[in-house]
């Protein structure tokens, strides 16, 4: 990660200012938990870390409430095809926040938020449209192997492959 985590939080709490909401320290507190996690979390994982971490217990109502506000905030993003919470990648930066795309890695589960060309997401939303359907979600989540495994199982096998060309911008 690029930003120092204490950055990360420093931005998040300008932000909730900034919108008149309040970062509370439990609300803090997961968002850490999300940070610190290399994997995305359930809402159970969650009630779990924040049990070994800080030596208290939050019911998970009250977890899946902070989630919520996290989610509405933007701080935190939430993979419907998993159900589960990731910090977003860029709670720190200055640019604006496009319509969040994930890759997540089916065999490490680390996932990577990334952002697609406009045009791309039109293009998409064109074709959902046109099939009669309307989207509930913009939100992209594709599945796949993340570099690290790739290149794991390249070594193993020998094989190797190009990198991607066209690879999504991050930032
Ligand atoms: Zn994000
Ligand atoms: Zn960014
Ligand atoms: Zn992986």
């Amino acid at each position: 990660m690029a930003h120092s985590i204490d950055s990360i939080i420093a931005r998040a709490r300008a932000e909730c200012d900034r919108v008149g909401v309040k970062l509370t320290p439990k609300r803090q507190n997961i968002l850490l938990v999300l940070l610190l996690s290399e994997a995305p979390l359930s809402a159970y994982d969650i009630v779990d870390s924040y049990r070994e971490r800080y030596h208290e217990s939050l019911p998970a109502m009250s977890v899946y409430r902070i989630l919520n506000f996290l989610v509405d905030n933007k701080l935190v993003h939430k993979l419907e095809t998993t159900n589960q919470f990731l910090p977003c990648a860029h709670i720190a930066c200055d640019h604006q926040h496009e319509i969040p795309q994930f890759l997540i890695c089916d065999r490490c589960h680390a996932v990577a938020e990334v952002g697609l060309r406009k045009t791309l997401v039109r293009e998409l939303q064109d074709s959902v449209r046109k099939a009669g359907f309307a989207l509930t979600s913009q939100q992209l989540e594709l599945h796949g192997v993340c570099a690290k495994c790739r290149g794991e199982s390249a070594m193993e096998s020998n094989s190797s492959e190009d990198d991607d060309e066209d690879a999504p911008h991050r930032h």
